[in-house]
């Protein structure tokens, strides 16, 4: 627990941490600037949780910036119908415009879908429009109806180091797409009570992809989010998935920021919008650690 408690214990909120962000940031000075490592071959990963509201859109968005900005090309794929990632790049994605609906349903490239964000070069999105929710039930006839994310993203795999899927809050068709496409699973886990609640249904999705149709598939990494260091329920939900999980867990759990929810109001990421803020850091923590780790090597299964 030392490092935890080192990590979060003195500081409160994360605004005016602003102010004095290196002797507080022990997270901070451990995250080195410029062009950090990058996989030898594209990392997909999908980030996931049925849950709704536990961080999926929030680590995706801050995750691929914070990559993108230490050298590393990244697509991040828009698999939700709500589209807040793509909201939170300022990426255009009213009703029609070319979306990851036209890629799943009509077969259309991804590359011809994706979209530059602005502000942070090497960092594409795909968005989703709200065409997207009637995809589920439209896919169901298609054929090969789960491969199909999978192979879109097969052609694009060469022009980018991370691709990131953000699923939608359930395990529908688009879910198993995202797991079909990846070979890592995220799991963004809101430091709260019912946190682990559904989880082992999603684990059990996972294995049974991984059975049936992606043998790689694997959980490589857990996020601990909206963490609070003032409430022993955030420290409890978080040794829990420590023990359970053990070392696919990133050290640094994302605290719970209001830098960070104000963000995509102003179509950024807390990575632009107020990078000195605790949020903005864990998150540069968070992804360097990513960056890191082996991409291949097994994760927790179950
Ligand atoms: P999901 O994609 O899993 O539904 P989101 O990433 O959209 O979850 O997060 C749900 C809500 O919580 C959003 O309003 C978001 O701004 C907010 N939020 C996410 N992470 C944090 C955090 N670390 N601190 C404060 N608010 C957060
Ligand atoms: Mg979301």
């Amino acid at each position: 627990m030392a490092p935890l408690d080192e990590l979060l214990a003195p500081e409160d909120g994360d605004i005016d941490l602003a102010q004095a962000p290196v002797q507080s940031g022990a997270s901070a000075e451990r995250v080195p600037g410029g062009p950090w490592p990058l996989p030898p071959n594209v990392r997909v990963i999908g980030v996931a949780n049925q849950k709704g509201g536990v961080g999926k859109t929030t680590s995706t968005v801050n995750l691929a910036v914070a990559l993108a900005q230490h050298g590393a090309r990244v697509l991040v794929v828009d698999l939700d119908p709500q589209g807040n990632t793509s909201t939170a790049f300022s990426v255009e994605h009213r009703e029609g415009t070319p979306s990851i609906y036209d890629v799943l349903v009509h077969g259309r490239p991804l590359s011809e879908v994706a979209a530059p964000v602005d502000g942070v070069p090497g960092l594409y999105c795909a968005p989703a429009t709200i065409d997207l929710a009637g995809a589920e039930i439209e896919l169901v006839s298609r054929v090969a109806r789960e491969t199909r994310l999978a192979k879109a993203i097969a052609v694009v795999a060469a022009d980018y180091d991370y691709v990131f899927v953000d699923c939608p809050p359930s395990l529908g068709l688009l879910t198993v797409n995202a797991l079909v496409a990846a070979r890592e699973v995220l799991i963004p886990i809101q430091c709260e009570f019912y946190a682990l609640e559904g989880l082992s249904q999603l684990l059990r999705n996972i294995e049974l992809v991984r059975a049936h149709l992606n043998p790689d598939l694997h959980v490589s990494t857990i996020l601990l989010t909206m963490f609070d260091a003032r409430t022993r329920l955030a420290e409890q939900v978080a040794e829990e998935v420590r023990n359970h999980f053990g070392p696919v867990v990133l050290t640094e759990p994302i605290p719970r920021s209001v830098r960070i929810s104000e963000a995509p109001g102003y179509g950024q990421s807390v990575m632009t919008y107020d990078p000195a803020s605790r949020g903005a850091r864990a998150y540069a923590q968070a992804a360097y650690e990513l960056a890191g780790r082996p991409a291949t090597g097994e994760g927790a299964s179950s």
